[in-house]
């Protein structure tokens, strides 16, 4: 991602550490995405009452959307330690070993980009997680020996943007399941109405009303983009944050009423241009508007597909009509994406 288009990049920048008390630590705070909530704070009460840890617990969903939000609320509500690492700064088994063992009986730990996870620790990590200990090997060649180390009992929150690159013996020893998928504009706005309100920002309704419609159904863009409404009204106005503050501010920040950036409407200019309307390859496509194939397809993506300008075909991306009606560009009838009722299977 380029440096200038980050603005409404919904992995976490070092700015957004200093927001840390806009992360609700009840499950009652946590706003939207009722079914998941109600859900978990059965799965919560029942292993409270039990006096046991909470089963291992999978996130799955775009960036940005409450995974590590998730967890800490996990461990505030089961009254326990929360330890948080991901995938990548995990080298070597020592590393994974080293926290496993020194956890506090009943923590949850959450591993981010679990997906990432290397083979070896994988293995570890399964039988951690089945019979809380870890298998490990000292010495080398025909003089080694396994030591069965135990484990405290933990819950293990895994997070991931890609849950189909998750082997199966890992995904199947997590006993819930939780999805996220990106929120609606009513519950992005009860967020932005949540964060005022602990940062003591006058917002409008209308004011708020709009921010949630150009914030990527993310929270993390929400709460991004109303720092950013603050800074303008602070300077350009009286300190309230107006419709015409926020509409000015968007404008500023190359954001449009649909809430795409410039890079979004690069990727439909693209496919438009280049490929016709599409089909191309993510992997092309992500090359031609300089991105990684991560970048499209964890961050733009999501977005586009949910407001529908945007699909995936089984023969790669294709733009729609509602694209071309967006960016005003005229419609050639061969190249468009079939309606939804034409289509055939999609990818997920
Ligand atoms: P992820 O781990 O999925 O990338 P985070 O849990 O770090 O996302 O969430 C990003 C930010 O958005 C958090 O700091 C939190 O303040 C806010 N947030 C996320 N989900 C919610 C929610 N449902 N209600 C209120 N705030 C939320």
């Amino acid at each position: 991602m380029n440096e200038n288009d980050t603005f409404l990049d919904p992995s976490f920048q070092p700015l957004d550490d200093m927001e840390n008390n806009l992360r609700p630590s009840l499950l009652k705070d946590f706003q939207g995405q009722q079914e998941l909530k109600d859900n978990l704070g059965i799965f919560i009460a029942a292993a409270r009452e039990r006096q046991e840890s909470l089963d291992h617990i999978f996130l799955n969903g775009p960036p940005g959307l409450g995974k590590t939000t998730l967890a800490s609320i996990v461990a505030h509500e089961m009254h326990a330690e929360l330890r948080i690492t991901s995938a990548p700064a995990l080298e070597k088994p020592k590393d994974l070993a080293g926290l496993l063992t020194s956890l506090t009986p009943g923590s949850v730990f959450f591993i981010d980009e679990i997906h990432r996870l290397r083979p070896a620790l994988e293995e570890m990590l399964y039988v951690a997680m089945e019979d809380f200990q870890i298998d490990w090997v000292i010495g080398q060649g025909p003089a080694a020996r396994t030591l069965r180390v135990p484990v405290p009992p933990f819950t293990l929150v895994g997070a991931t943007t890609k849950a189909g690159m998750v082997s199966s013996p890992l995904y199947s020893r997590f006993g819930i399941n939780l999805r996220l998928d990106l929120y609606p504009p009513e519950e992005i706005q009860l967020i932005i109405q949540r964060s005022s309100h602990i940062l003591d920002i006058s917002l409008d309704e209308q004011a708020s009303q709009k921010l949630s419609r150009c914030s990527r159904g993310t929270p993390r863009v929400a709460n991004r983009l109303l720092r950013r409404m603050r800074d303008f009204a602070q300077v350009l106005g009286d300190g309230s944050i107006t419709q015409d503050l926020v509409e000015q501010g968007l404008t500023r920040l190359g954001i449009d009423e649909q809430g795409l950036e410039e890079q979004d409407r690069r990727i439909l200019r693209t496919i438009i241009e280049f490929y016709q309307g599409g089909p191309v390859g993510a992997e092309t496509l992500a090359i031609s508007i300089g991105e990684s194939t991560d970048t499209l397809e964890d961050f733009y993506e999501p977005y586009l597909i949910q407001k529908g300008f945007l699909q995936r075909t089984p023969r790669g991306r294709m733009v729609t009509s509602l694209a071309y009606g967006h960016l005003g560009v005229e419609l050639d009838h061969k190249s468009i994406a079939p309606n939804r009722e034409q289509q055939g299977d999609l990818f997920p």
